[in-house]
């Protein structure tokens, strides 16, 4: 895949007095002055170094709290000026963008549902041309890496330079947990091909539940994000949008202070060489893994040829049933879970009908004619 180019200052560079890990909260919406005011004055003087609230909030129904609009910009970068916080606000349009820089917020984001517009996203980038301010932004609902990078790519043709990417999951139709499953391969391959990018991650929209947000901002941080953003409510429950994913501001700075933050890398000799040592551990089975998924992929071609010669169809469903049945069996004894059992076979399923498709394809066809 080519290379995208896009040069992004971290996040210490964005001149904003930023450290590792950047931790951004504040409410989903802004719902009033006296609101916005209260949460600024709960987060003044603790991890928090930049306060986020929605005024214009992009709701899947009409009837929804659409945010409080334009005046909501003044209290919130009020409340952030009096309590020694920048302030943060998501953009979807051109003329957000103008009355956001107009009333002097320190930060823009782009929503999940602007993401996946490539033409909203050229229109806000054309706006933005000759600003210097800082813009994230959050993955497309839908799990598309390179629709997030060219959002990203457009805004860095517009001459930002101060960008982060925010991981905030990704919409699915399947049951699960999460309000947005996490998918966090798609994150940790955006970091491979940026790896200068900012990448912070969003645990209220990806848990869409407060009980989830201690334990997903634990693994990004383990995964060496950047940062994080987590929506606070001085009272949550009568919030005006996302309501059941919002922290009151007690229940948010006791996770903060739980919260781990490990190094990247350490130079402790010692430790060195027995990573070393597990890494070099990894690699042989590693390499054992492939020589045997290489040895059942020339078993499943004999298994094709057999079929082929015999007038079979390549799917038998009650095979494909038991196979997975016997692996989850014994995935339970060896700390393996469903979830990975499930997600591993289908791949190796899908393979061996592959290389099976090939054989009945590229072998001389029987004639059954007679
Ligand atoms: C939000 O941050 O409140 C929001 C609307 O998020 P997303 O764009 O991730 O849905
Ligand atoms: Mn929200």
């Amino acid at each position: 895949m080519k290379r995208a180019e896009i040069k992004s200052l971290s996040l210490e560079e964005w001149n904003l007095g930023f450290s590792h890990p950047l931790i951004i909260a504040g409410p989903c919406g802004v719902e009033s002055e006296d609101q916005i005011h209260k949460v600024a004055h709960e987060l003044k003087g603790s991890k928090v170094q930049l306060m986020r609230g929605g005024i214009w909030k992009p709701r899947t129904r009409p009837d929804s709290f659409q945010g409080i609009g334009k005046d909501g910009l003044r209290w919130l970068k009020e409340a952030g000026f009096e309590n020694n916080l920048p302030v943060t606000v998501e953009v979807a349009h051109p003329r957000h963008v103008e009355e956001a820089v107009a009333t002097g917020i320190d930060v823009l984001w782009i929503g999940a549902r602007t993401t996946v517009n490539p033409f909203l996203v050229q229109e806000i980038a054309d706006a933005l041309k000759g600003i210097d301010i800082p813009v994230m932004v959050k993955n497309p609902i839908n799990p598309d890496l390179e629709l997030w990078i060219g959002a990203l790519e457009r805004l860095s043709r517009a001459g930002i330079t101060k960008l982060a990417a925010i991981h905030r999951g990704f919409s699915s139709s399947e049951k699960s947990r999460y309000r947005n499953v996490p998918q966090w391969q798609i994150p940790i391959e955006l970091k491979r091909r940026l790896p200068a990018m900012p990448l912070i991650c969003d645990p209220s929209h990806i848990s869409g539940n407060r009980n989830l947000i201690s334990s997903i901002s634990q693994t990004a941080l383990d995964l060496n994000y950047d940062g994080l953003m987590i929506e606070v409510h001085t009272d949550p429950d009568h919030a005006l949008s996302d309501r059941e994913q919002q922290l009151t501001p007690e229940a948010f700075l006791k996770i903060l202070e739980e919260l781990i933050v490990r190094q990247p890398l350490v130079d402790d000799v010692i430790f060195l060489s027995l990573l070393e040592e597990l890494h070099d551990r990894i690699d042989k089975i590693d390499e054992e893994i492939l020589v045997l998924m290489a040895e059942r992929m020339r078993v499943a071609r004999e298994i094709g040829q057999y079929k082929k010669e015999n007038n079979m169809t390549i799917l038998q469903v009650e095979r494909w049933t038991e196979i997975l049945r016997t692996r989850l069996q014994s995935g339970l004894t060896k700390e393996l879970s469903n979830e990975f059992i499930v997600r591993l076979y289908e791949l190796i399923h899908q393979e061996s009908i592959e290389h099976q498709t090939q054989v009945m394809n590229t072998t001389e066809s029987t004639d059954h004619s007679q």
